[in-house]
């Protein structure tokens, strides 16, 4: 029996499979690579390309393997583009994950982890947030991601799946064997946009603004690395197959650092000096998002391992100054 990781040639997708090659799980990876990577996908894992939108291809995969849950990662995860065309998010993040659960009812999948964001909360009313405070979306990312963790209840109740749903808050870093990292086009996110600067493709870094009230007027964020991020898929997983039932998970350190914070730290680990320009705020952005993730440490026994937010940042440096136009040659 095999775990499906569905955008498993993504950011998080990837890094998760490559800790579930390495616990000795049998994978099999879907992803449509657009923005996936097939340079991503672990070499031990089974590889099939398709749309999760596509009815057919979801229903030729659970036909042609032995699945016992999914991961469900194949989503678009931009705040700033969802706002700018939220239609594409309702389409690929909503009826992607209606498509998703009607084959996986259709043969009798009932387990799914499940990729959800702290942004589904939007402004929130205190940190670090708990699984149970106000979620009120500021952007239409969050909006719809907040939509899919409804739909799994729904179909929960009236077809016995159990999910789990995974808010992360803001993942980053990269794999210790410098293989794989972060590889977006366009990149829109911090820490990849500030390592441009040291690696000759940006002149400076903007920030988004710092009239926030915040200690130095820039915005707050709890930075998580993306293999602690992939283990916690692990542990949801068997916590799912050991029977339990449905639940919702934070997932950050507990810390937040301000743009400011993450650029000196960005400068330490370089050793570039990196100039930074204060430019207008960015739509949707909340002033400040940390977790609290107790529920996920004492129910999983998530122990996150790589909290340091300068060794976060040097190993996201070894990725980027390698690979300094992605997986692109
Ligand atoms: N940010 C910034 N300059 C950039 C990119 C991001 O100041 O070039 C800020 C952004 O406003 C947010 C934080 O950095 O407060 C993290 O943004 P990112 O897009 O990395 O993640 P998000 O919080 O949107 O998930």
């Amino acid at each position: 029996m095999a775990i499906l990781v569905f955008g498993g040639a993504g950011y998080i997708g990837s890094h998760t499979v490559y800790e579930l090659v390495d616990a000795g799980r049998d994978v099999v990876i879907a992803d449509n690579l657009e923005t996936g990577h097939i340079e991503a996908v672990h070499p031990k894992a089974k590889f099939y390309q398709g749309d999760i939108r596509s009815r057919e291809f979801v229903d030729s995969v659970f036909e042609a393997e032995k699945i016992d849950g999914v991961i469900h990662f194949a989503a678009n995860s931009l705040v700033g583009e969802s706002m700018t065309n939220p239609l594409k998010y309702y389409d690929n993040n909503l009826c992607g994950t209606k498509v998703l659960l009607e084959s996986m009812v259709a043969h009798g999948i009932d387990k799914i982890v499940f990729s959800s964001t702290a942004a589904t909360y939007g402004e929130p009313e205190r940190v670090p947030i708990l699984e149970t405070d106000r979620t009120d979306p500021t952007n239409c990312y969050g909006e719809t991601k907040l939509s899919m963790e409804k739909m799994f209840k729904w179909i929960g109740l009236a077809h016995g799946l159990r999910f789990v749903s995974l808010r992360y808050f803001n993942a980053c870093g990269a794999h210790v064997s410098g293989q794989i990292g972060e590889a977006h086009s366009p990149e829109t996110h911090l820490i990849p946009l500030i390592l441009q600067v040291p690696n000759g493709q940006r002149e400076a870094i903007s920030i988004f603004g710092d009239d926030y009230d915040t200690k130095d007027g820039t915005c707050i964020r709890d930075y998580i690395h993306v293999t602690d991020l992939a283990q916690a898929h692990i542990l949801a997983m068997d916590y799912l197959l050991a029977g339990k039932e449905s639940n919702i998970f934070n997932l950050g350190n507990g810390v937040g650092f301000t743009v400011k914070e993450v650029i000196d730290t960005a400068r330490k680990v370089t050793g570039h000096p990196i100039p930074a320009k204060i430019t207008p705020r960015r739509a949707g952005d909340p002033a400040q998002l940390i977790a609290s993730s107790e529920k996920a440490k004492s129910v999983l026994g998530w122990n996150p391992q790589h909290a340091d937010l300068e060794e976060i940042i040097a190993s996201a440096w070894n990725w980027h100054k390698n690979h300094p136009h992605g997986f692109a040659k």
